[in-house]
């Protein structure tokens, strides 16, 4: 029971009352009523690891962290579940991956140090600065228009937009050439080990660059170097910072657009930063108008780390879908690459007059 019994007391799993407040909210169990966190951890509570075995259940959670926001114990199901699939991963358990496992093997690919990734393209034109102390980390949006070609998304212009919004604020980046995938997808399915070289990689070559700032524009990667970089390596030689931070006060015109907004749970439920997009939108021509469930009650976009995309998924986003479009928005903004990628996958066996357009909110501003 040593390393169950650790994880319980590590992330208050002894303290659950039982409530059923949790399981209430999750977004998974209205959608899969076959599925609970309690019941994962109860079976746990009983089980010990064996708990963990052939058990499908431990790779449903999203990993949004709205559980956590209404637990009345305090108990840090976000922890719990990455915890759980480590133990599950040393196991030999596996998550069901989409898209036959193609990005996890391309995160795990990226763990080799003599790689030199070629995904630079999308920077052409833009202003850089080799010798800035403030760098720019990319992630993994060149290759996601590659995977996802047929949706036709261009996360790239992400990245474009992003620095091109810097530029307009005075900052020209360093991009980093030698960086990786930060880890997150590899963590949150249990691969300590792959996530653990991703990010001892990315730490080393950005001390190196001699970088003391480093800007990110999807919210997986700045919570993972923000939370999960320290609680693995201890404090960083570098600040972190999400690129709402340093454009928060300044103004931008845009044309005026009525917009509904999908809060990533990386940084609403995860971090609390609910306000700063608003704040951004504010700074805007964009008129805003919010769906049900937003800000700390936002609903997730249905798939976490690319595993377990099935029908509970595609229910989590059509409702959704419904709701932006019951706001009545023309357009639905995320702010993660991933949502994007998701919400927009949902939509295409829609029919035409029953989709709202889905855009990033850099996008948007730039
Ligand atoms: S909300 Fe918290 S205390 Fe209540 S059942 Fe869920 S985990 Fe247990
Ligand atoms: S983190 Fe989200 S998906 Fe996971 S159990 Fe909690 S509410 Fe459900
Ligand atoms: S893709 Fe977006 S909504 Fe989905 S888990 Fe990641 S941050 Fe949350
Ligand atoms: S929603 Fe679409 S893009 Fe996202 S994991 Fe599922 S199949 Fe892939």
């Amino acid at each position: 029971m040593g390393e169950v019994l650790n994880l319980l007391s590590e992330t208050r799993g002894l303290v659950c009352i039982e409530c059923g407040r949790c399981t209430g909210i999750c977004p998974v169990s209205r959608a899969e009523s076959r599925f609970s966190p309690r019941s994962v951890l109860v079976r746990m509570i009983h089980e010990d690891v064996e708990g963990l075995k052939d058990n499908p259940h431990i790779w449903y959670c999203l990993t949004c962290g709205l559980c956590s926001e209404v637990c009345p114990m305090e108990l840090d199901y976000l922890q719990f579940t990455a915890l759980t699939r480590k133990i599950a991963n040393r196991l030999g358990e596996e998550a069901y991956c989409s898209h036959g496992g193609a990005l996890q093997s391309l995160m795990r690919i990226m763990t080799d140090p003599k790689l030199k990734p070629d995904k630079f393209q999308w920077a052409e034109g833009l202003k850089f600065n080799k010798r800035s102390e403030i760098g720019y980390f990319t992630g993994c949006l060149p290759f996601f228009d590659t995977i996802f070609y047929d949706l036709k998304l261009e996360t790239g212009s992400i990245a474009r937009s992003a620095v091109r919004l810097l530029n307009r604020i005075g900052i020209e980046p360093a991009l980093i050439p030698e960086e990786r995938c930060c880890g997150h997808d590899l963590l949150w399915m249990g691969d300590l080990e792959n996530f653990r070289k991703l990010a001892e990689h990315n730490i080393e070559v950005i001390e190196k660059q001699g970088l003391k700032k480093v800007v990110f524009s999807c919210p997986e990667g700045y919570r993972t170097f923000k939370l999960d970089y320290p609680r693995h390596f201890g404090s960083l030689p570098f600040e972190v910072y999400h690129i709402f931070e340093l454009l928060k006060g300044h103004k931008f015109e845009t044309e005026k657009k009525t917009i509904t907004y999908q809060d990533p749970c990386r940084l609403s439920h995860h971090l609390g930063l609910d306000q700063l997009p608003r704040d951004i939108i504010a700074s805007t021509g964009l008129d805003l108008v919010e769906m049900r469930h937003t800000r700390r009650k936002s609903i997730c976009c249905g798939v976490a780390s690319w595993i377990s995309c099935t029908v509970y998924s595609k229910r989590i986003q059509l409702s959704r879908l419904e709701e932006a479009r019951a706001t009545g928005a023309e357009i639905l903004a995320t702010s993660c690459p991933k949502c994007l990628i998701h919400l927009n996958c949902a939509q295409q066996d829609l029919p035409e007059g029953d989709r709202i357009p889905i855009q990033d909110l850099l996008t948007l501003i730039s």
